[in-house]
């Protein structure tokens, strides 16, 4: 496969933390992709929530299902732009991985618990799970990844946070931006989440058909499917209204990055990175559309009283596990306790807060709600 000048190249990597051999058969990035399917990580991917919590239904989207959506729009894209699609994989894979149990509620909460000790991002979250928290290698603690996937899946940080980061907080520091193959990934993220929210939320009903005709982007499909299957039944024409949605949005991006690709040329990955603005976006109108549906969702899916129930008891859980496992951390098992307390020693209470919630974000949905029970509930068995 081709590679355009400014795609991530293998040769011109800034390579891994701790030097390994190349291997026989395969590039430094699909090893790279290989290392985060095999983590663990990734498998507790299936258990945590997008938006729906894991018992309210086995069709909905979750973080496992949604990466592997970003990971699909993000090859596509990147065959197309010439880009190195194994590293878009890679780093699509990867993107989610710190996520705590029950999504954004789950996340801001635990944010929220952690205020005093340097609080808690998930997207740094991401990053601290594939160089620090997977240990299953012998020669090197995470998974060792290359600069490249590192670099991509830290796709916005705080100041603070970057000066303590090394090489991949840099680019925080001197205004630079990302490859081309994480740009895409996060513009495919932003693609596949509100798509499949629609998809998610008609589904439950708790947004309906009615509703989105308000929605530009939703009545332009709507139209053309109604007009070409006029008698096509709910389910069958709304995947038909969400994959045209999906297909207007990723042929836009395409077509605008080219666009910036041919008026701007750059010669080299280096290049995209010294550029002041990322090159990869969507059209200003695209753009418009894709406000005008997320500010939909943010009003009639995201604060619907059901989800908000369901994020209300997200943030008690998290909060409550939090506390109880600060204020005696015995109530861990064994050993989480040992990682806790060798923390503690080396860091004191910064070291002890920050392993309780790697803890905690590590919980999937499910896990989070048992240990809850097991720890306030009287009448469960621990
Ligand atoms: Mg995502």
């Amino acid at each position: 496969m081709q590679l355009a000048p400014y795609a991530a190249q293998q040769s011109s990597s800034r390579g891994r933390r701790f030097a390994e051999d190349t291997p026989q058969y395969r590039t430094d990035y699909q090893r790279d992709r290989d290392r985060i399917i095999h983590s663990s990580a990734f498998r507790r991917l299936e258990y945590k929530t997008q938006v729906f919590v894991n018992h309210e239904g086995d069709m909905f989207r979750t973080r496992l299902t949604h990466s592997i959506e970003v990971a699909q729009l993000s090859r596509s894209i990147a065959r197309i732009l010439e880009l190195n699609e194994d590293l878009s994989e890679t780093i699509a894979l990867a993107h989610d991985l710190g996520h705590t149990p029950f999504g954004h509620a789950g996340q801001d909460a635990l944010n929220a618990s952690m205020k005093d000790y340097g609080g808690f991002e998930h997207n740094l979250q991401s990053l601290r799970t594939v160089d620090k928290l997977e240990q299953s290698y012998a020669d090197f603690p995470g998974l060792n990844l290359t600069f490249e996937s590192r670099e991509g899946i830290l796709k916005h940080c705080a100041l603070k946070n970057a000066r303590q980061l090394g090489d991949v907080g840099e680019r925080f520091i001197n205004k630079q931006q990302a490859s081309l193959e994480a740009q895409i990934v996060n513009l495919a993220d932003e693609v596949a989440y509100n798509n499949h929210d629609v998809d998610d939320g008609l589904r439950s009903g708790l947004i309906d058909i009615e509703q989105l005709l308000e929605i530009r982007l939703f009545k332009e499909q709507f139209d053309v499917v109604t007009k070409r299957y006029p008698d096509l039944q709910d389910r069958r024409r709304i995947h038909e209204i969400v994959r045209r949605m999906i297909n207007r949005q990723v042929v836009d991006l395409i077509d605008t990055t080219k666009t910036n690709l041919t008026t701007i040329k750059p010669d080299s990955i280096d290049s995209v990175r010294n550029h002041s603005a990322d090159l990869a976006h969507f059209s200003d109108e695209m753009l418009e559309m894709n406000l005008e549906l997320k500010r939909f969702l943010r009003t009639h899916m995201y604060a619907h009283f059901r989800v908000h129930r369901m994020s209300a008891k997200a943030t008690h859980i998290i909060q409550q596990l939090f506390d109880a496992f600060l204020n005696d951390p015995k109530l861990l098992n064994p050993k989480y306790q040992q990682i806790v307390i060798q923390k503690e020693q080396k860091n004191a209470e910064l070291g002890k807060a920050r392993a309780i919630a790697d803890y905690i974000a590590g919980m999937t949905d499910r896990y989070a709600i048992a240990e809850y029970g097991k720890i306030f509930n009287p009448a469960e068995l621990t």
